[in-house]
């Protein structure tokens, strides 16, 4: 069968600030849903970014494996590439045990209506779905807005796990470049 592919627009390997604990976090690029004060606008173009083949950015996943705790998958909007994702999160799921949070701009119920769903859902721990509205805005327990809907799908985390994790972080890789994330982040 030949490997699925997904439009990437970054992947970072080690992040504190996007889900409990150390994890990589895989952004992806296309979402057409046009929430008015977006924070990533860059991820919105669905031409843009790389493609990726799914192994690959397994393997990136893996060479993490030891330091990681988990998985985050952003955008840009993950559900409108699901065939892709659902086979990369069946591959985290069955061949490691890494836990995985997805954020949604799609609400739960829209979301209910994706073909693949409840075969991703089996794969996710966390879901965080729903447009940000930034009339709405918190920006805390990794909800951008307090509109989004948390749904803990498995036993694994609850929400003070959630309510732990920092807003905003600063990321300086081995060839010294700055980048900034989380829910809150320092700057954009
Ligand atoms: S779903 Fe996410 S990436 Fe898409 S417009 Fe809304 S906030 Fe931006």
């Amino acid at each position: 069968m030949p490997d699925p592919i997904l439009r990437l627009h970054h992947f970072e390997p080690l992040s504190r600030s996007n889900g409990p604990g150390l994890r990589s976090v895989i952004w992806v690029q296309g979402c057409t849903l046009n929430c008015p004060g977006c924070f990533n606008p860059r991820t919105h173009a669905s031409q843009s970014g790389q493609v990726v083949g799914i192994s690959d950015l397994f393997e990136r996943i893996l060479a993490g494996a030891g330091q990681i705790e988990g998985i985050t998958i952003s955008g840009g909007e993950p559900l409108q590439q699901a065939p892709a994702l659902l086979e990369l999160l069946k591959r985290v799921k069955s061949e490691t045990g890494l836990s995985t949070l997805v954020f949604t701009g799609f609400t739960w119920e829209e979301a209910a209506r994706i073909p693949q769903i409840e075969e991703l859902l089996d794969c996710i721990d966390v879901l965080l779905a729903g447009r940000y509205r930034s009339d709405l805005r918190i920006a805390s327990g990794l909800r951008g807005s307090s509109n989004k809907t948390v749904h803990f799908l498995s036993a694994r985390y609850n929400q003070s796990d959630l309510d732990q994790v920092p807003p905003a972080e600063v990321i300086i890789d081995p060839t010294g470049e700055i980048r900034f994330s989380g829910i809150e982040p320092l700057r954009e």
